[in-house]
């Protein structure tokens, strides 16, 4: 029977499935770049499934690749597997079993959706038209897992044509989803600055070069950059986040650390800041007698979504829930490593919303208390099986489609 047939039946009888592994993942969640038993997992069920699969990507990456009958496109779906140091706050029975580690973000539930589309689409190989690339990726939380999954060649053998991915999100009711075009996750950087002095007694201040006054001057300044040099229809973040200076009350040190983060959505407005930033680092610094080194480094770009790709993945979404519960214009100034799968590939990166206020399932990512409505499994699963059918069940020119 035809894929298209049956999908939302198909889903349903998946659904129990898809709530025990993401409870079991919930209850032994894993570090990134440690993700040994969820890697261990996902290939079995892959291999069982038939899928060509590579394991060791980027350490514990996982990539299973099914080949469908005919020739067609490659369609990749990313699924992050890591947890966050973090101890739980949970009286759940599938909460963690880890002392201070925890599935805060929901990387549990996109795993969960991972095996459930791969099961789904196992299903119909023989109907398939193309390739179906699956990718469980480490180390999303800040490590850039992304970053290296790419240096080691994922994106190769085969190229995907199309990127899609997905993040359960705990601002959106569980039922809708939020498909936006154009960039939906801003670009974050890191910043270090170090402003060097010359340190002394704190009484007599006259013989040195006080490099906490200048740091001082440095931070005030830096706001200015966003209210004063970028546009006001732009966005722009920019953080100080540490500030390290002197180990006793009465001496004046050497040197004081600073760092911070800088979030944008276009390059331009990117290129705006860290310039600025290095002219006021630089000439506050030098105004007192000081010196500054500033830097900028572990840069993700931002997530920009293709229009067309997210023209599909929207159309998949009214299909599975109806229009009125696909939203649109979610953008937000946290960073996605996915961006870097995404410089090369067109794609499209939506949320899914997991709230659930009436069970208490609303609490924010990397909280202890963080849980999600198990309706997003479904949900996930059912709109990505219908983006995916979109590409490798029907000719690509898609010029009417029965519903
Ligand atoms: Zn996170
Ligand atoms: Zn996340």
């Amino acid at each position: 029977m035809p894929i298209q047939t049956n999908m939302k039946a198909e889903v349903k009888a998946i659904t129990p499935h898809l709530i025990a592994w993401r409870r079991d993942f919930h209850r032994h969640p894993e570090l990134g770049f440690q993700e040994h038993r969820t890697a261990g997992i996902i290939a079995r069920v892959l291999g069982d499934l038939g899928y060509e699969v590579q394991t060791g990507v980027a350490n514990t990456g996982v990539v299973g690749v099914l080949e469908g009958q005919q020739s067609g496109p490659v369609i990749m779906l990313r699924f992050d597997m890591d947890a966050l140091p973090i101890q739980e706050q949970s009286e759940a029975e599938y909460a963690s079993q880890r002392a201070g580690v925890m599935h805060a973000c929901g990387h549990d539930a996109h795993v969960a959706v991972g095996l459930g589309v791969a099961t789904l689409v196992a299903g119909h190989r023989d109907e398939m038209s193309g390739a179906l690339k699956l990718v469980f990726q480490p180390g999303e939380e800040g490590m850039n897992g992304a970053e290296v999954m790419v240096r080691e060649g994922v994106l190769e053998n085969p190229r995907p044509d199309v990127f899609i991915s997905a993040h359960v999100w705990n601002s959106t009711p569980a039922g809708k989803v939020d498909v936006s075009a154009g960039p939906v996750m801003a670009a974050a950087g890191r910043w270090t600055c170090i402003v060097r002095g010359r340190g002394g007694h704190g009484a007599m201040p006259q013989q040195t070069v006080d490099p906490i006054v200048a740091a001082a001057q440095i931070v005030s300044s830096l706001q200015t950059i966003v209210s004063r040099n970028v546009g006001p229809l732009e966005t722009a973040v920019v953080t100080v986040g540490t500030i390290h200076g002197g180990d006793a009350f009465n001496v004046i040190p050497n040197e004081v650390k600073l760092s911070g983060t800088i979030r944008t959505y276009d390059l331009s407005v990117r290129e705006i800041v860290v310039r600025r930033m290095g002219v006021l680092t630089d000439q506050i610094a030098r105004a007192y007698g000081a010196t500054a080194e500033f830097a900028v480094d572990g840069l993700t770009p931002a997530v920009v979504n293709d229009p067309e790709v997210a023209d599909v993945v929207r159309e998949a979404a009214a299909a599975v829930l109806g229009a009125e519960n696909v939203l649109t214009g979610e953008k937000v100034t946290v960073s996605e490593d996915a961006a870097f799968f995404m410089q090369d590939v067109p794609g499209c990166y939506f949320f899914l919303g997991s709230a659930n206020a009436s069970r208490g399932l609303d609490a924010p990512h990397h909280n202890p208390r963080f849980d999600v409505d198990e309706e997003v499994l479904s949900v996930g699963a059912g709109v990505m099986l219908q983006a995916v059918a979109q590409y490798l069940f029907r000719p690509l020119s898609h010029g009417h489609r029965e519903t």
